[in-house]
């Protein structure tokens, strides 16, 4: 366990947990005590995401859940509050990329990106609303620093991932009342399965753009995820937190 358990007794659901950004939360989350339910595509994917996670002392589980499927997270939120016993944090961190200029971009390149980005966060926050509004439960939701700036190659993502910006104002001023929190990260460019796709020249270039003059890690988005779902993160909401080193400014 942590010497600081700021989370202990806290259940947390986190999203894209089995690599990367979303493995980095789950495990800093366990860190600070919260147990963990962690969800991939399937639960064989997250399951050393939850071992990392039980390596701290908390419990840990894992499920496989396509998130842009609204009944079948339903049926997760559920299993996930029977498993683990309460749910008081929601982390939206799944999403994926399908890049093509916008004369080749396909309908279902559109569709599936949109599906999995911005309606997954959405069927998590409404399956999960009714606990969480028991709690004064924290949602954060991981959008890209894209969904601010646009980007060439990306119409798709960064309409999905800026359509999470309206949705976490709109559910931060309808959950206020319950004292429930919601918050956007927009991460820059950072080292995941995600990043690695990008070829040499291209990522020398773009991190020659960053003014930090590197990329980031996944750790310093759960670092942010840590501040805003913990006891110092009490009087933020609604807002988007970008993290990108400099990149969009
Ligand atoms: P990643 O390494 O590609 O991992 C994606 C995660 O999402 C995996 O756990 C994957 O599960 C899960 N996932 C994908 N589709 C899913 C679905 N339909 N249902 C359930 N889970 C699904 O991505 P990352 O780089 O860590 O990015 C995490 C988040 O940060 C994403 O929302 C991304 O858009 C955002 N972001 C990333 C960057 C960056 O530079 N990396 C920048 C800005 C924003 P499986 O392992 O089972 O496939």
């Amino acid at each position: 366990m942590s010497p600081d358990p700021k989370l202990q007794g806290k259940v947390a659901l986190v999203t894209g947990a089995s690599r990367g950004i979303g493995r980095a939360i789950a495990e800093r989350l366990a860190r600070a005590g919260a147990d963990v339910a962690c969800i991939a595509t399937s639960a064989e994917n997250a399951s050393a995401t939850v071992e990392a996670c039980k390596a701290h002392g908390v419990n840990a589980m894992a499920y496989g859940v396509d998130v842009g499927n609204t009944d079948a997270v339903a049926e997760n939120v559920k299993a996930v509050m029977a498993d683990l016993g309460g749910l008081d944090i929601l982390v939206n961190n799944a999403g994926i990329t399908r890049d093509q200029i916008l004369m080749r971009m396909t309908e279902e390149d559109f569709d599936t990106v949109v599906t999995v980005n911005l309606k997954g966060t959405w069927n998590f926050v409404k399956a999960a609303t009714r606990p969480l509004m028991k709690c004064a439960g924290r949602i954060v939701n991981i959008s890209s620093v894209v969904g601010v700036t646009g980007n060439a190659g990306q119409v798709n993502y960064a309409a999905s991932k800026a359509g999470v910006f309206g949705l976490t104002r709109s559910v931060a001023k309808e959950l206020a009342g319950r004292k429930v929190t919601c918050n956007a990260i927009a991460p820059g460019f950072i080292e995941t399965d995600m990043t690695a796709a990008i070829d040499e020249a291209a990522a020398t270039k773009l991190t020659e753009s960053i003014p930090l003059g590197r990329i980031g890690k996944a750790e310093e988005i759960a670092a942010a995820v840590e501040f805003l779902v913990g006891p110092d993160g009490t009087y933020v909401t609604g807002q988007t937190l970008i993290i990108d080193g400099g990149l969009s400014l």
